[in-house]
């Protein structure tokens, strides 16, 4: 029996995976993978402003109350495996500890493909040092001479998912995936994010815009799949293929 394929998708904080790869996910998990979540902080201090507002809030309740939400999201997208790192956020403490820490993951997974934030956010720098922090690790984690006698990590892609005010971030998507199969399961994992109830119909309504991109650049009018739902990502490394 070969052991399943895997993917690794690395989160700021709790509910980005959500938002931006939620169906991903669930699709990859119900195509065989083991798809493994890391969350490298809960947004505890920067996503959590509904938490906030409540009367004697603390810090301690706020991730508490997140990491039961991106557990219970995890669940609905029949996540393999998610870890909580705890790096703190606003900002993210991005050190050696924490990478040294990344590696190890990066390697024990063995991607066949990873997921990360895009590039530049000047709205949330904690997304873009998260995107260079992997990178980096993903570098490390392919380097023979770092803990010699590990299996190295190979190659895999780097797919930048969604942010939220997509133009603003120079991000322009090169993939679009079809989640109408498993969108119920986004769905019901957006719904488990109780502090970002103002995010729901918004995120919905991303997946619906690419759908319609989806549709467009698999036929047109001419006949495109009908998909009703979509992510979009973008990717960092080329594509090495036997056909176009
Ligand atoms: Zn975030």
């Amino acid at each position: 029996m070969t052991a399943n394929r895997t993917a690794l998708v690395i989160s700021a904080h709790a509910a980005d995976f959500v938002w931006r790869c939620g169906g991903a996910i669930a699709l990859h998990q119900k195509l065989g993978y083991d798809v493994t979540v890391a969350c490298l902080s809960f947004g505890e201090r920067g996503e959590s402003a509904k938490l906030w507002k409540q009367e004697g809030t603390t810090l301690e309740k706020v991730k508490a109350a997140r990491q039961k939400e991106a557990e219970a999201a995890a669940k609905a997208l029949d996540v393999h495996d998610i870890q909580f790192f705890d790096l703190g956020d606003y900002p993210l403490d991005l050190g050696a500890e924490a990478r040294e820490r990344t590696v190890d993951l990066i390697r024990a997974v063995q991607p066949a493909f990873m997921m990360s934030h895009s590039m530049w956010d000047p709205y949330n720098t904690d997304h873009m040092n998260t995107t260079k922090f992997v990178l980096e690790c993903r570098m490390v984690a392919q380097a023979w001479g770092h803990k010699p006698g590990e299996k190295v990590l190979g190659a895999p892609q780097l797919y930048l998912f969604e942010p939220h005010q997509t133009e603003q971030m120079g991000w322009k998507p090169d993939v679009f995936l079809d989640i109408t199969e498993v969108w119920d399961k986004k769905r019901a994992a957006i719904e488990c994010m109780e502090g970002q109830e103002h995010l729901w119909a918004y995120y919905t309504n991303v997946a619906e815009n690419r759908g319609n991109h989806f549709r467009r650049n698999s036929g047109g009018q001419a006949g495109g799949r009908a998909a009703r739902y979509a992510e979009g990502f973008q990717s960092v490394f080329p594509r090495t293929v036997d056909e176009l």
